[in-house]
């Protein structure tokens, strides 16, 4: 799934770096730089390719035979190599298809071919059978009606279609893929009435538009689909904000928050034979995609039929499996950090995600041969893979749901890997607490260009207008794994990768056989992706004090606190977000006089009893941004810093208790939000205050 959405340049000036590695002494500095610089020297791309090659050689769809043998390969892997492990297993409902099916059945009546057709040089498009074309948690149904293309079926788009009196109701509508998460398109359609839905993918936006198609180039060729979840809460949908634990007790089907229409990915190809002959109202120009003829938006006379038929009846429960290799730290064996990735796909998933699974394996086989060395790390890092994340983050959502305990007392950082290695460009992003941290190991690692370090040639691309300027990072918004850590429990999180031009996401062809010949045909980037990984993990969990970075936090927050400002004058009300900016030059002011605390007592030799008070102080300041009721428009959704917009799925909203509550017009909970708001700013100043007077003390 996505990760980040980056939303325009986000330039920060470079934070003050008063330590050259905070959170460490100048002597442990030079220990921890060596030991990481040894870790950064053990993964192999000829490692990453032998995984890859295992991996990605069967589709390992969740809830199938094919996903407990990428579970024992992980799991003996993770053995082999000294580590502690542990499998988890949730029983979720989650039905599978059992047949789709899609007819033209006027004019000219045709059955649409749904496979996308094997690939001569990909032997994986045709040794196994390919995961069935469907949408996960569309509904089962057999309808028909009439075409109606929507464009990318989002909310303004419907509109739109109110204005040329237009309706889908009773009728099949058309969506391209993009611009939404697809979640949000089914409930789109749903909402308006239509009978069904087809999502395909567009060549203007992923296909021969944009470069040559699978074989001869990299982008998704005619046949090509793009399969997906379209749920929009996270989580196994029979136990929402609970675990799907053994004796858990379900909600009823119809209390599901699932789309009720039956719902189907199709190919450009497929698309054309629908679109092809579809009259009426001429279309606004930015509606007109890459299919050679003009595109209509109907109704018909193009008529459509649409059958799913599912397990949901009859064998609706799956079981999944999460899987964890455990190093216990040898000094703070209580504070956690965690690395994940999921491990589930909708076909061979070379890329998305059996890439970012090498990297979670790369780190642990690093870190687990240190430590086998007599080389343990401090903190306890877990290194995980989860089931089911395509179908809406389920096997990490259990587990956090399960866990939250724990896991909000001790976790130190979640990173996340999720399709991680198609190309050459380094994209990251994360809590504004961690930037400066991944920022710096990134500074550690050779490129595979050749051209410096991962720091200086993502700079170089970032083409930044001065010295002062760092390259810019995503803002956590939802649609991977680090979704339960960072939205549900305030965690803070890190995300990278190196991304390129690919058109093979979610489809057959994502195989072995595309990343070997145009995603990372050297295994380069996956194995230098492992790297950054084993070096985070140990620069987080070797720090004396927590390396967070409070300071490019509240920077980070200021901004935000104005672009809110701004929103509301727009308004002309006479509510003002004037407080929050200032509880915010508070927690910056806090976060200084912490900064500079830390660099003093860490040069005056800290007692590990001192810095254990300090960091329990220092894993509380995030969390009181969070708030247990969650956002009004969704409870599961508790960190008031981003949440994934609910109008868009893919697209992050900052302050989002504010936000919704401008959305919506309503000045009053504007003002209970932004007091809220303030009120919980306060708090985390405090805890900084807290953990600063320690240091102090010490
Ligand atoms: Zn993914």
């Amino acid at each position: 799934m996505n990760r980040f959405f980056l939303v325009g340049m986000v330039l920060l000036p470079v934070a003050v770096r008063a330590q050259a590695t905070p959170g460490y002494s100048s002597q442990s500095a030079v220990v921890e730089r060596a030991t990481e610089a040894d870790a950064i020297g053990r993964p192999s791309p000829a490692d990453a390719s032998a995984h890859s090659r295992f991996l990605s050689s069967q589709p390992h769809m969740a809830g199938t035979p094919a996903q407990a043998r990428t579970r024992d390969y992980v799991i003996n892997q993770m053995k082999s190599w000294g580590l502690e492990t542990e499998v988890r297993s949730y029983s979720v409902w989650m039905p599978h298809p059992l047949s789709t099916r899609v007819w033209r059945i006027a004019p000219d009546p045709i059955e649409l071919d749904l496979k996308e057709g094997p690939v001569a040089e990909d032997t994986t498009s045709s040794a196994f059978p390919q995961v069935m074309a469907f949408n996960g948690y569309g509904a089962a149904g057999d309808v028909s009606g009439e075409v109606v293309y929507v464009n990318y079926g989002l909310i303004e788009d419907y509109a739109q279609l109110d204005s040329m009196g237009v309706s889908v109701k009773g009728k099949i509508a058309i969506a391209r893929y993009g611009r939404s998460y697809r979640g949000i398109k089914a409930r789109e359609a749903e909402k308006h009435g239509a009978a069904g839905l087809l999502i395909y993918s567009d060549p203007a936006d992923d296909g021969y538009m944009r470069g040559d198609v699978y074989p001869k180039g990299p982008m998704r060729p005619s046949q090509g689909i793009q399969r997906g979840s379209v749920m929009n809460p996270n989580g196994d949908p029979s136990t929402p904000g609970y675990p799907s634990t053994a004796n858990a007790r379900r909600i009823p089907v119809g209390q599901m928050e699932i789309p009720r229409i039956p719902v189907l990915p199709i190919s450009y190809g497929n698309a054309a034979e629908l679109l092809r002959g579809l009259s009426g109202k001429s279309i606004p120009q930015p509606w007109q995609g890459g299919l050679s003829f003009r595109y209509h938006v109907g109704p018909g006379p193009v008529q459509a039929r649409l059958a799913v038929a599912t397990d949901a009846s009859t064998n609706p429960y799956k079981t999944i499996w999460d899987t964890f290799g455990i190093i216990r730290g040898s000094e703070f064996p209580n504070e956690i950090v965690m690395i994940g990735g999921h491990r589930d796909a909708w076909g061979p998933g070379a890329a998305d995600n059996v890439s970012g699974t090498i990297s979670v394996l790369e780190a642990a086989h690093a870190i687990a041969d240190q430590a086998k060395a007599g080389k343990r790390p401090k903190r306890t890092i877990i290194f995980a893979t989860w089931d089911a994340e395509e179908w809406g983050l389920l096997g990490s959502t259990e587990f956090v749901e399960e866990d939250s305990l724990r896991l909000s007392k001790s976790a130190v950082a979640y990173l996340n890997q999720d399709d991680v290695a198609q190309g050459p460009n380094f994209n990251s992003g994360g809590s504004p607490s961690l930037r400066a941290l991944l920022r710096d190991v990134a500074r550690e690692v050779p490129d595979p260009s050749h051209e410096g370090s991962v720091y200086e040639v993502w700079r170089k691309r970032a083409n930044l207008a001065a010295d002062s300027l760092e390259p810019q990072m995503g803002d956590p918004g939802g649609g991977s794994d680090f979704a339960g850590f960072y939205n549900h429990l305030g965690i803070p999180i890190l995300d990278w990768g190196f991304g390129g031009p690919g058109g093979v996401y979610h489809s057959a062809y994502d195989s072995y056989h595309w990343m070997s010949k145009f995603g990372d045909p050297n295994f380069e980037f996956h194995a230098t992706n492992g790297r950054i990984a084993a070096a985070a993990l140990l620069r987080i969990a070797n720090a004396e004090i927590l390396p967070y970075d409070y300071v490019e936090y509240a920077r980070t927050m200021k901004r935000f606190a104005s672009q809110a400002e701004q929103s509301i004058s727009d308004k002309h009300w006479k509510v003002s977000a004037g407080e929050l900016s200032k509880s915010i030059d508070k927690l910056e002011t806090a976060a200084m006089a912490f900064a500079a605390a830390r660099d003093r007592a860490l040069g005056a030799r800290l007692s590990p009893q001192s810095a254990q008070q300090v960091n329990a102080t220092l894993l509380g300041v995030e969390r009181q941004l969070t708030r247990p009721q969650g956002l009004v428009t969704r409870p599961w959704f508790r960190n008031l810093i981003y949440a994934a917009d609910e109008n868009n799925g893919y697209s992050t909203m900052v302050l989002p208790s504010i936000g919704e509550a401008i959305r919506a017009g309503d000045e009053g909970m504007v003002g209970r939000e932004i007091a809220d708001l303030v009120g919980r700013f306060d708090a985390a100043t405090r805890a900084l205050q807290m953990a600063t007077g320690l240091l102090q003390k010490s």
